[in-house]
């Protein structure tokens, strides 16, 4: 490694790197406190050529890297233990939107705010939409194949993509920002390093596909009883094409943020033991009536207990602080044992209600918490330590509370990872609960693509 760093000290201009322990100690902490980074070296690359002549040097002296953007994923892939660090901040130019295309182009570095910001100041709209969006990197939302509150009307990250320009392991430029809506000539190799999580190469540029800006938005925060009346208000909700956001909140999520996070409180003058944000969009003014009517509709049946419509986009803005602050929400609360996983959405209230009785039979006064993108069958199961625990004993117990939950996911047929990857976290379930030729067809375009194993290579681990 010390030959390596030598050479491309040699070659690549100082601001392209760094050896300083203060200026790379920040690229070293996971937000959550969960991993702690180690590295000799940094690499800054501000363009594709330079970051193709890092790894074409890297490739040479088998040096392993870890790629990283903005460091918000939550599967500890973006930390590098021991390996060289290669950050994409630098390269994060956003061109100005294409109206014609329809399309954007941006380096990799370029936060997921920054995007939907340039395509709002030409009056369309980039819908992948975070809570992280603020530090997130496109090059991360590729890589993670990120999903977020949009996703039931526009998609993941991959599904917003035309094209991609890649750095592969030897170093190769792999040219595909193209703005294509069709593009049958072979293998899809964009698409392929979508959800690659870095292992496969580094995402430097992306074509993003663009939509239409909605004329009208209404989002409404509603209380109901439980996730099967939530499946209910769903089929209600969906009618017209409309719905672009249905999220749940189990209460304890709430009472975490209006508790934790200042400024919030719950609109509701009586809690509820769950409650949904819904949001439709529309492409003509005011259609206010039509989602009054339908929540008037699911209060008479007696699928929702109460409900609020924002009245402005201030009130709206208010509403999804609540659900996008539960991450955040948790943290005083102790140790938590995360799991993010889809299943069916027919079958998301079964498992909630199995994982709760599962996880609170085996430690009794854990904290489940179910909350996300249940209009997508996804729903982010967090369990917070027993008040009368202490945090070691509690994470001492993961191993088992995975494998509990995870059962319960693979019984509904669902998935260990609905967005946030596999990363370092979870390659011992990935190994265990994968289908056998998916597992052996990924470590052939591993080993075709990345022989010596440099790119993320404790990441996935096929
Ligand atoms: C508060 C909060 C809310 C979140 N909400 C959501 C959500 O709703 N939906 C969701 O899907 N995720 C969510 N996440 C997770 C995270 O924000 C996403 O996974 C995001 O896409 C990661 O982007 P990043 O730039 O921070 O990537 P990083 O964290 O830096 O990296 C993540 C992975 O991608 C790889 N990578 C990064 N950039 C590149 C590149 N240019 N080329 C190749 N590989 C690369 C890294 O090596 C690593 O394996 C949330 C996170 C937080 C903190």
């Amino acid at each position: 490694m010390k030959e390596c760093i030598h050479q491309i000290k040699q070659v690549l201009p100082p601001k392209s790197w760094s050896e300083d322990p203060d200026i790379i100690a920040p690229y070293l902490q996971e937000w959550r406190g969960r991993w702690q980074g180690q590295t000799p070296f940094l690499l800054l690359p501000g363009t594709t050529s330079e970051t193709a002549d890092m790894v074409k040097i890297c490739a040479a002296h088998k040096t392993p890297l870890t790629t990283q953007g903005g460091n918000t994923g939550l599967v500890g892939g973006q930390i590098p233990q021991g390996e060289v660090l290669l950050s994409t901040l630098r390269m994060n130019k956003v061109s100005t939107p294409n109206l014609d295309d329809m399309s954007l182009v941006c380096g990799a570095g370029a936060t997921l705010q920054a995007v939907q910001e340039a395509a709002s100041k030409a009056k369309v709209l980039f819908p992948l939409s975070l809570a992280s969006q603020g530090s997130c990197t496109i090059g991360g939302n590729l890589a993670t194949n990120a999903g977020g509150v949009h996703v039931l009307k526009y998609g993941t990250a991959g599904e917003l993509v035309l094209g991609l320009e890649a750095v592969l392991a030897d170093g190769s430029i792999f040219h595909g920002l193209n703005t294509l809506r069709k593009d049958n000539t072979g293998y899809d190799l964009s698409r392929l390093l979508v959800g690659a999580e870095g292992t496969l190469g580094i995402i430097t540029a992306a074509t993003l596909k663009l939509s239409p800006k909605p004329q009208t938005i209404v989002r409404a925060l509603v209380a109901l009883e439980s996730p099967t009346k939530a499946l209910q208000l769903l089929g209600m909700a969906r009618g017209g094409g409309h719905l672009s956001m249905f999220e749940l909140m189990a209460r304890i999520g709430l009472d975490y943020v209006t508790r934790y996070i200042p400024g919030q409180t719950n609109p509701f003058a009586k809690p509820a033991p769950y409650y949904v944000l819904i949001e439709w969009e529309f492409e003509q003014s005011a259609l206010k009536n039509w989602c009054e009517n339908i929540l008037a509709a699911a209060l008479e049946a007696g699928v929702i207990t109460d409900a609020v419509i924002a009245k402005n986009g201030a009130e709206a803005d208010k509403l999804l602080s609540l659900r996008e602050n539960i991450s955040a929400a948790q943290k005083p609360i102790g140790a938590t044992i995360k799991h993010d996983i889809s299943v069916p959405i027919t079958r998301v209230p079964d498992f909630i209600r199995r994982a709760d009785l599962a996880v609170l039979k085996h430690v009794p006064g854990c904290r489940p918490l179910s909350f996300g993108h249940f209009g997508d069958g996804n729903i982010h199961y967090n369990i917070g330590q027993p008040e009368n625990m202490s945090g070691e004993k509690f994470m001492a117990l993961e191993p088992q509370i995975n494998d509990i939950v995870y059962d319960i996911v693979d019984a509904l047929a669902g998935s260990i990872s609905a967005e946030h990857g596999i990363g370092i976290l979870k390659t011992a379930q990935l190994q265990k609960r994968a289908d056998p030729t998916k597992l052996r067809t990924m470590r052939q375009i591993k080993k075709a693509l990345d022989p010596d194993n440099i790119m993320n290579p404790r990441v996935l681990e096929v």
